[in-house]
């Protein structure tokens, strides 16, 4: 595993050492007294009680009273490197949008990347978030030390990361959306994608995903290729599909077919893919992504910042698929908080359905939770069960006692950060704020960074 201290000591960035994580190897912590649901005992990093705990000696108690604890929550698709491109090209839909930031994030390097990454999973952390998966596709020059660099950042916080190792290889001269300088050649992408996921994998903090971005920057080849290395390698398969009308047509000028039909024809499809975003999917679509359990990360806040459209939530839940939360990336989603998301996710699904029955706020907790565990192939964490890991977020709810339903509460009500986050029994965030960085320091060195990005941009 790489040192995570020298991403950021090499550039002296102002970021504290992490401090000594309470609660590993103590005998026994239990939550205790919380409006929902109750107790909660943990040991050796696992849940083994919930509603009331009877005290024992020794035993560490953090007072919950008042508090909703829920398991931690899963962001299923998300960019931590866009971090440092907010607020940018704000009146393009995503094919604009990519054209103008693809430039831009051609010139990030790995210490860029690595700042992002922290503020990023930080401000997830902050929001409920225990698990992560990011897509990074950009890799100028095939420099695959940035997801060393990005790993480094998710140790640190204390977060679990599914980390994609995104690619493109089709740049403009070749038919695709990307300028060439981004794209790297297919064979380099197969043999790094193997290489990251050799020295980083470990099945229990850092997973790798075989990840090219999208059918409209990535060849053919790259997608079979792809399918074959992670069916063999025993990785997860994910990249972007059917997000934009416009990707739907440049599909069906190159291939003749839909996006779906296309990534079905190239072995993307089963229980071990999952696509981000699924927004234009027909009746068919939609049945078949059930019947082979292709599971779906449902974005809605950047959806409609690019008014790309709504994901149908509703129905691929039905059809059998597992649908999972994910802010996206930061630069067309400047919040990058997962917490507000399932409130979207429930106007959006009622929206769509016109139907206020179709979609509950349980529905927005479990895409949160357990779906986004589904699409990442774990069924430990996302579930507020005994025997599952003890990641749990300990969620303030002073100003929801009048609301008498706790989900409802928490999905409806107004946005709030964790007053407490744990990860493995580990405390991540404690009295709002992380424990192993300073945000403020953080966003600072992010800052300086994002702003040299645009030197001409006017500033108020
Ligand atoms: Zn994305």
């Amino acid at each position: 595993m790489v040192d995570d201290l020298a991403i950021s000591d090499a550039h002296h960035a102002p970021i504290a050492k992490p401090q000594q994580r309470s609660h590993r190897g103590s005998a026994r912590t239990v939550l205790w007294g919380a409006r929902w649901p109750g107790d909660i005992a943990i040991e050796g990093g696992i849940i083994t009680a919930i509603g009331h705990v009877d005290p024992r000696r020794g035993d560490k108690r953090i007072d919950c009273s008042g508090n909703i604890v829920t398991a931690g929550l899963v962001n299923s698709h998300h960019h931590l490197y866009q971090w440092l491109t907010r607020g940018q090209a704000v009146n393009e839909g995503l094919f604009g949008w990519l054209r103008a930031l693809y430039p831009v994030w051609a010139k990030l390097d790995p210490e860029d990347v690595h700042v992002a990454a922290l503020v990023g999973l930080a401000e997830l952390a902050c929001s409920g978030a225990t698990t992560v998966a990011d897509h990074h596709y950009v890799v100028p020059g095939g420099d695959d030390s940035v997801f060393d660099a990005i790993a480094a950042a998710a140790t640190r916080v204390g977060l679990r990361l599914h980390l994609s190792r995104g690619s493109m290889d089709l740049g403009e001269s070749s038919g695709g959306l990307p300028p060439d300088s981004v794209v790297e050649g297919t064979d380099a992408i197969l043999a790094s994608t193997q290489a990251v996921a050799s020295r980083l994998h470990d099945g229990e903090r850092i997973w790798i995903n075989v990840a090219p971005c999208s059918p409209f920057s990535v060849s053919s080849e790259l997608l079979a290729g792809s399918a074959e290395l992670a069916r063999k390698l025993g990785l997860r398969l994910h990249t972007h599909l059917a997000e934009t009308l416009d990707e739907e047509r440049s599909c069906l000028e190159r291939f003749g077919q839909r996006p779906v039909a296309l990534l079905a024809e190239l072995g993307w499809t089963g229980s071990d893919v999952w696509f981000a975003h699924g927004v234009h999917l027909d009746r068919d679509e939609v049945a078949r992504l059930g019947e082979t359990k292709t599971a779906i990360a449902h974005c809605p806040s950047s959806n409609a910042r690019l008014a790309s459209g709504i994901c149908p939530v509703v129905d691929l839940r039905q059809a059998g698929s597992p649908v999972g939360l994910g802010v996206d990336g930061a630069a067309s989603n400047e919040v990058g908080a997962l917490q507000p998301e399932m409130r979207q996710a429930l106007y959006f699904a009622r929206l769509r359905s016109l139907d206020a029955t179709a979609f509950q706020p349980a529905d927005s907790l479990e895409i949160a939770t357990a779906g986004g565990a589904g699409c990442l192939g774990i069924g430990d964490v996302g579930v507020l069960q005994i025997g599952a890991k003890a990641d749990l977020a300990i969620w303030p709810a002073d100003d929801l006692d009048d609301i008498a339903d706790p989900v409802a509460a928490l999905v409806l009500g107004p946005d709030r950060k964790v007053s407490m986050l744990l990860v493995g029994g580990e405390v991540v965030v404690d009295q709002g704020n992380p424990v192993a960085i300073d945000l403020h320091e953080v966003h600072r060195a992010l800052s300086r960074r994002a702003c040299k990005l645009w030197p001409d941009a006017p500033r108020g």
